[in-house]
């Protein structure tokens, strides 16, 4: 590409990484997709990928970022609206993902689950439309996610799930009943504590066949959800509700939003600070439940964080590997330099490893109702797996970043967005420290089924896993087992990844993957020991030449 300036030719840039079908460029996806059962999608998914990868949608996509939204707090005469404006880039993003049922897709309208392979279907979904703009999932997963709570409560789930199940967004702010479809939040982190629950000070009363709860949330995203399941104590202790945004008669419900969170990343996305002023709510199960009722649902958003940051793993390493074959440096391209060949070998491995875990977790939950050894599967692995994915992407974004030098770091390039954004998926649903405290507490709980889930994981990695697995039992049944938490989780998940390549990926690459993180240790990208003629193998599989 050369374009003449006054003063001289534009030589050596590399052209932008768009009009691209992002399912049939990731052969790694291809893979995880067909070994988990939803190959026979994979015409539906390219159809998908062709979308979500043109220039136009990249380009809502920044602007969806660089416009966040607004809070609209008053109108002129200073009575309360409480409504954020979005700019209308968001909404295109809404209507894209609602039309595609990503919000809704492994339910019935029933609200009984999907059948297999729902999850595997969605989650290459959910992990394509990450990769383009990743602020507006938070709705998204929160609505789809929202509907294991319901279960609680099964004639509210009747009455919400024909608007949660409609393709087309509707984002006025109006009662929920007079609208074509709905979206759904989740309340729960307050100011004196997020992850301990139990400190949650608002509270719940009963007002007549409902309830009235008064108190505040210090996060609450996308606040302009039509309802949020939130938790409240109530006299019987922790309880869930649902608070929609309007009262049954049509009039603004007593949920009061303070301001917008100022974000490092995520800023498509609206989080708002609230306070409940005598709200409105309907119980969502058995009072006092509160913690068992929305875990259902926090669940599924773990399972979503982890899809997400893949995504985001995958779209900065394509950037990286495309920029590095369009750019020469000493008459070579860079992606002909060993050195960078072992760095973007490196980084690809690794999201080998991410994509066919999140897609074998995705296969657990499609299988988990008729098995009980995939549902403890999918409970066990959840915290490590969102543990390990998440806290991987920010370090993968960044050395994607270097690898297209100063253009990396600047604007222009999608890489800054990608990076911001990448820390908030560890931190929410559960942080890190947090993820690893509850895959001992499941352990701990059902010791047999633990074993169980271990002893299949060791078995599928193959030999290579012995010394992870000894590491993990020693680490675990040692007396500092808590201290050494992370350590535990990390190759716990590492040894999943490992197993789930074994069953999806060709075998030298769950050959590579083993040898270079489950014998080996691994420093920062670019240290495994891959020889020139892996990193070839891998590098084409991540993205044809
Ligand atoms: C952009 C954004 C949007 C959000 N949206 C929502 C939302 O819509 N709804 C909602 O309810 N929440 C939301 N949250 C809140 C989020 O879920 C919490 O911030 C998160 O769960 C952590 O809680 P906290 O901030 O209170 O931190 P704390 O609970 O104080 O935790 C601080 C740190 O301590 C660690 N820690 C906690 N307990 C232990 C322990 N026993 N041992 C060792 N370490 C521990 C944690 O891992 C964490 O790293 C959002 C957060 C962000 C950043």
């Amino acid at each position: 590409m050369a374009s003449r300036f006054d003063t001289h030719e534009v030589l050596n840039q590399s052209p932008p990484f768009e009009d691209v079908d992002l399912f049939a460029c990731d052969r790694p996806l291809q893979d995880a997709v067909a070994g988990n059962g939803a190959g026979g999608d994979a015409k539906a998914l390219s159809a998908f990928g062709r979308h979500w990868g043109r220039a136009e949608m990249l380009e809502l996509g920044r602007q969806a970022n660089e416009n966040p939204p607004r809070l609209r707090a008053f109108d002129a005469h200073g009575f309360r609206r409480d409504f954020v404006e979005f700019h209308p880039a968001y909404h295109v993003f809404m209507a894209e993902s609602v039309a595609a049922k990503l919000q809704v897709s492994t339910w019935r309208v029933d609200g009984s689950v999907a059948a297999p392979p729902a999850q595997v279907a969605r989650a290459a979904r959910f992990y394509m439309a990450a990769q383009i703009e990743t602020g507006h999932l938070c709705p998204i997963t929160m609505t789809r996610a929202s509907v294991a709570a319901l279960a609680a409560a099964p004639k509210l789930a009747e009455t919400l799930m024909p608007k949660i199940a409609a393709r087309e967004y509707d984002p006025a702010f109006r009662p929920w009943p007079e609208k074509k479809s709905v979206t759904l939040g989740m309340g729960m982190t307050e100011k004196q504590g997020g992850t301990d629950v139990r400190a949650i000070t608002t509270r719940a009363v009963v007002d007549g066949e409902a309830w009235s709860v008064t108190g505040h949330k210090w996060f609450l995203s996308a606040p302009m959800s039509d309802a949020f399941l939130v938790l409240a104590q109530a006299a019987g202790g922790l309880t869930c509700f649902l608070m929609p945004r309007f009262r049954p008669d049509g009039s603004l419900n007593g949920v009061r939003l303070q301001r917008l969170k100022d974000k490092l990343g995520n800023r498509s996305n609206a989080s708002s600070e609230v306070e409940f002023t005598e709200a409105f709510a309907l119980r969502v199960g058995e009072e006092g439940r509160g913690v068992a009722t929305i875990l259902q649902m926090v669940q599924l958003t773990r399972l979503d964080c982890a899809i997400a940051s893949a995504g985001l793993m995958r779209m900065a390493l394509a950037q990286a590997i495309h920029h590095a074959r369009h750019r020469a440096v000493f008459q070579k391209p860079l992606a002909d330099q060993p050195l960078m060949q072992a760095v973007l070998a490196d980084m690809a491995l690794e999201v080998e490893g991410a994509i066919a875990l999140v897609m074998r977790l995705a296969r657990s939950y499609d299988l988990a109702a008729q098995d009980r050894h995939e549902a403890a599967r999918a409970r066990f692995l959840t915290p490590a797996v969102k543990y390990w994915v998440c806290k991987t992407a920010p370090a993968l974004v960044y050395e994607a970043m270097e690898c297209l030098g100063g253009n990396g770091y600047v604007e222009e390039s999608i890489l800054p967005r990608l990076y911001r954004e990448a820390p908030v998926n560890p931190i929410w649903e559960g942080s890190g420290n947090v993820m690893c405290l509850d895959v001992l507490r499941a352990l701990e709980r059902d010791q047999g089924a633990g074993r169980e889930v271990f002893a299949a994981l060791v078995e599928e990695a193959g030999p290579a896993a012995r010394e992870t697995a000894a590491f993990i039992e020693a680490t675990l049944a040692g007396a500092e087992h808590e201290m050494r938490a992370r350590a535990a989780v990390e190759r716990l998940a590492v040894l999943a990844a490992a197993a789930a390549l074994r069953g999806s990926a060709p075998q030298p690459i769950a050959d590579m993957f083993a040898r270079t993180r489950l014998a080996g240790s691994r420093g920062m990208f670019g240290t495994s020991a891959l020889a020139a003629g892996d990193a070839a193998t891998i590098l084409q599989r991540a993205l044809p030449s």
